[in-house]
């Protein structure tokens, strides 16, 4: 099996490698050279210098080093697998990041009149067409951020529906308790009590559970199907039922929408509103906080409650239409992050729609084909056994110490590859949650699953050692590193 021997490196911070008077590039000293210039000091105007700043002073090799070291010190999709649960880092075609970063893209301003980004705004026009074609929607918002912003955003209009339509009294959300912590939050953040509801054994959530807790304060569920267990919810027209029969509007996290390319639509599910994460289902490189697309769709009853601007096409061409009669309002600048948005638009023309249901077949055949190559002993599943995966799966690490997953995740990275999502759906015991993505070559998934039964063994049996041995960060102070949150200049 294939180990990583990369070299260690404890890279110090570029200010602590500087040294006075050392530079990087030589400025000629002829004075009849330098006459025909001016001092750079002088273009600035008095007012807004601020005296000398402290550069760190390298030679050109220094700094290549430094930062070819750092890029070292990472891990990406372009160096190996990369299963992290929930995420979908799955590889992103080199053709959408060239389209993206094009001439024509990169000088588009946001204040450019609408006549001069007419070509920007008709793919803009297009692609909200596609995203409603793939998920049964009326229209959609291209504008909001990430998957996060788009629960916001999702939530803030069905408390507007509601407002509307006298019943200021409903501001309960109901959420699953296998959801992402981004779901209960966008709910509180919009105002709403959250009401938990629990899955059943096999790791779904039953229309009788919500049906018992729904009453005239509901104001809908945030429902993620497939759910992060990585298993079809089987009673989803059931609960949207339940939901809707008690006055209530369903959410679909679309998140794991990679799972259901293609093949089945939120709208014919029975919801109401719907976001997607561009980054992860349409292929965006993203992980440490890069930016995405959350675009939300909404069925017809909704439409004039999306955040603006949303594109709008006239006889006069296309526009940014600013005047919905409901608005919830602007939630970000603009039409969002376009760059993203063009990077799915290339994605899904490439595809086309036979090449989008392929990509959750092979998603799905991904994950199961992994889950199976696992010693069922070492990760038992945690819930629902018998139930085929969609395009992740959730085990367990079967082991008394504390923090197994956690060592389990740390070990793998000593063969080359990320680790899997850790402790994550809450409700399972040492979870690891394994999400292959479509793009893994079968070798690659003989690999990873050959790995952590590997390492499992050499848990069981005392000779795991510390881990990781061969990456150039350890174990760090996962508490430390959040709070309290110290940001300075170093020098
Ligand atoms: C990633 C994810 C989100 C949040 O999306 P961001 O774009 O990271 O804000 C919400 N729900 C699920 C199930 C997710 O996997």
């Amino acid at each position: 099996m294939r180990r990583f021997s990369q070299a260690v490196w404890d890279e110090p911070l570029i200010s602590e490698l500087s040294r006075p008077g050392r530079v990087g590039m030589s400025i000629p000293s002829d004075p009849k050279i330098l006459s025909r210039y001016r001092d750079p000091a002088s273009l600035v105007p008095e007012s807004v210098r601020r005296g000398s700043v402290k550069l760190p002073e390298l030679s050109e090799l220094q700094v290549l080093r430094h930062f070819n070291r750092l890029s070292q010190m990472n891990f990406s999709v372009e160096l190996g697998m990369y299963p992290l649960g929930s995420c979908t880092m799955k590889y992103n075609p080199k053709v959408s990041e060239m389209v993206s970063a094009s001439d024509s893209m990169k000088n588009a301003h946001p204040l450019q009149p609408g006549e001069t980004v007419q070509g920007l705004l008709s793919i803009f026009y297009e692609l909200e067409g596609f995203l409603c074609e793939v998920t049964g929607m009326h229209r959609f918002t291209l504008s909001t951020a990430a998957g996060a912003q788009g629960e916001l955003a999702g939530v803030l209009m069905i408390r507007k529906y509601h407002r509307d339509h006298g019943q200021d009294k409903r501001d309960e959300i109901i959420v699953p308790d296998s959801a992402h912590g981004t779901n209960p939050a966008s709910a509180a953040m919009a105002g709403f009590k959250v009401v938990k509801v629990a899955s059943d054994s096999s790791g779904q959530v039953r229309a009788r559970s919500v049906r018992d807790v729904c009453s005239e304060k509901t104001a809908g569920m945030m429902f993620t199907v497939p759910n992060t267990l990585g298993l079809f919810e089987s009673e989803v027209a059931e609960v949207c039922q339940a939901v809707h029969d008690a006055g209530g509007l369903m959410y679909y996290d679309g998140a794991n929408m990679n799972a259901l390319l293609g093949r089945a639509r939120p709208g014919d599910m029975g919801f109401d509103v719907v976001h997607l994460n561009l980054h992860k289902t349409f292929a965006t490189p993203h992980g440490g906080g890069g930016p995405g697309a959350g675009p939300v769709g909404v069925t017809r009853k909704l439409a004039d409650y999306l955040p603006v601007p949303v594109v709008v096409k006239s006889k006069r061409g296309y526009a940014l239409d600013y005047g919905l009669k409901h608005t919830i309002g602007p939630l970000k600048g603009f039409v969002g992050n376009s760059a993203v948005l063009l990077r799915a638009y290339v994605y899904i023309r490439l595809l086309g729609a036979s090449g989008l249901a392929d990509v959750s077949s092979l998603a799905v055949l991904a994950a199961n084909y992994l889950w199976k190559s696992l010693d069922p002993e070492a990760f038992p599943a945690s819930h629902g056994s018998g139930l085929r995966r969609k395009h992740e799966t959730v085990v367990s690490v079967n082991s008394e110490l504390p923090g197994a997953a956690l060592t389990v995740a740390k070990a793998i990275l000593d063969y080359g590859m990320h680790a899997p999502t850790v402790y994550f759906p809450l409700i399972v015991h040492e979870a690891l949650m394994i999400e292959p993505t479509e793009s893994e070559p079968v070798e690659m998934l003989d690999e990873y699953a050959a790995a952590l039964n590997e390492i499992y063994r050499g848990l069981k049996e005392g000779t795991l050692g510390a881990v990781p041995k061969h990456a150039s960060v350890g174990k760090v102070d996962e508490v430390k590193a959040s709070h309290p949150l110290t940001l300075r200049v170093h020098w």
